[in-house]
């Protein structure tokens, strides 16, 4: 069928790359392109001779959008799928923009600057991806992704109107390290340490972080502390969602990994603030990533489960209804199918799918979207073929 380039080639990219391949009817051409052209050849390496889809390679600095449009223009295919940093996503949809290419990403835009991710800057390419004839598909990972799929899939089949939606991130796994991060540790220790905010009766209630603490009982996983984050599917879901009254975003946390980050905290080294070691200006906390466990690595020593989803309340001709869907993913699993832990390939699978949406056109509207502004239903069936299969669950505990 068609060609995508993906760009960057880290842990999450490593699943959507397998995940192309095992998708080959749809992918017939894979250009994997990134800084390090090594990892490019390496995850090549790999996989050729497994799949009938003719992978390339190319380096790319994605900061420069000149490169990008270079890159795009020889290789020409049908969708980028962005799997860089956040910080990359607005040269990146630059570059589609001036090629008319379709985009697809799984985080929002985030200045490197500053530690804060909002759809701002990436909706305002509206209007000019609409009159360029081409999509935006932001945020098919799985929170964001899937959690925003799985809403408008109960807004669909199990409700005329959601009023509370209460989404809940748990990771059961145990990669036996004192402190590592699932993905990316620079962009995952900026999302965890910022302050909590949740959306009620119309604009933004701010917590300190970690303030909210529930404690729930995962299906499959079992019981596990919880905390209220701010999260970038809130701010697109509280518009989105008609007659939502409530949203809230809940991550699990262990005690060990509590208590180093905020040791980390203390001592300054989560601080994106520059400083200058030994004559050279350097960021403490990417020194920090740099000592961190490379999250690709977790993968053969993750055990256990995690367990991602939502709560919806709503109604249904006049009557209150609950709904709970979620999908349950276990780290070894993963691991044995494509050699990574459950976080990348609960982000890797849907990445991949909100490709194909657009490769195949079961997903064709001209503009910048979010992914629950699309008919949930083809996605929701790839979930369930590509190795995320769902459950749904009616009148679950609810979170106090
Ligand atoms: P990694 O750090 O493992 O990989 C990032 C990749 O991007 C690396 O290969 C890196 O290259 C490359 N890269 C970084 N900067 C550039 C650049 N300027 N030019 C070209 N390539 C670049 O990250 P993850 O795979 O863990 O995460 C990828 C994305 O997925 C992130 O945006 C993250 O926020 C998002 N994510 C989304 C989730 C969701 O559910 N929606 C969940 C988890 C992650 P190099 O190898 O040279 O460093």
């Amino acid at each position: 069928m068609g060609k995508v380039l993906i760009i960057g080639c880290g842990g999450v990219a490593g699943v959507a790359i397998h995940k192309c391949c095992q998708n080959s009817d749809v992918f017939t051409e894979i250009c994997i392109a990134s800084r390090t052209v090594s990892k490019c050849e390496a995850v090549k390496k790999k996989l050729e001779g497994m799949t009938k889809a003719k992978i390339t390679t190319a380096q790319v600095d994605a900061d420069n959008t000149q490169e990008l449009i270079a890159l795009i223009e020889k290789e020409k295919p049908d969708v980028v799928l962005n799997l860089a940093l956040p910080y990359q996503d607005l040269t990146i949809m630059d570059a589609c923009l001036a090629t008319k290419t379709n985009y697809v990403d799984t985080a929002n835009y985030e200045p490197e600057d500053t530690a804060k991710f909002e759809y701002k800057w990436q909706w305002a390419y509206r209007e000019r991806f609409e009159k360029a004839g081409i999509t935006a598909l932001l945020g098919s990972g799985f929170d964001p992704g899937v959690t925003g799929v799985f809403s408008a899939y109960a807004l669909k089949h199990y409700f005329d109107e959601i009023n509370y939606i209460d989404i809940l991130d748990c990771n059961g796994g145990d990669h036996g390290y004192p402190f590592a991060t699932n993905f990316n540790p620079e962009i995952n220790i900026r999302e965890v340490s910022a302050k909590g905010s949740y959306w009620e009766d119309g604009h933004w209630i701010e917590t300190e972080p970690m303030e909210i603490k529930r404690v729930y009982n995962f299906p499959e996983v079992g019981e596990k502390d919880m905390y209220l984050l701010h999260h970038e599917e809130l701010e697109s879901l509280a518009l989105n969602m008609p007659g939502i009254k409530r949203i809230r975003f809940f991550m699990t946390f262990g005690q060990s990994y509590l208590t180093h980050l905020k040791c980390l905290e203390n001592v300054g080294m989560t601080s994106i603030e520059p400083i200058v070691y030994e004559g050279k200006e350097i960021v403490p906390l990417q020194f920090l990533k740099a000592v961190l466990p490379d999250p690709a690595s977790l993968g053969p020593r993750t055990k256990g489960k995690t367990n991602i989803g939502c709560i919806f309340t709503g109604k249904k001709d006049g009557k209150e209804r609950t709904v709970y869907i979620y999908n349950v993913c276990d780290h070894e699993e993963c691991y044995k199918e494509v050699g990574s832990q459950a976080v990348a390939y609960t982000t890797g699978v849907p990445a991949m799918i909100g490709a194909a949406m657009l490769m195949t056109k079961a997903w064709d509207k001209a503009g910048v979207y979010n992914i629950e502004e699309f008919d949930p239903d083809p996605f929701m069936e790839a979930l369930n073929e590509f190795g995320l299969p769902w459950q749904v669950s009616e009148n679950p505990v609810m979170v106090e």
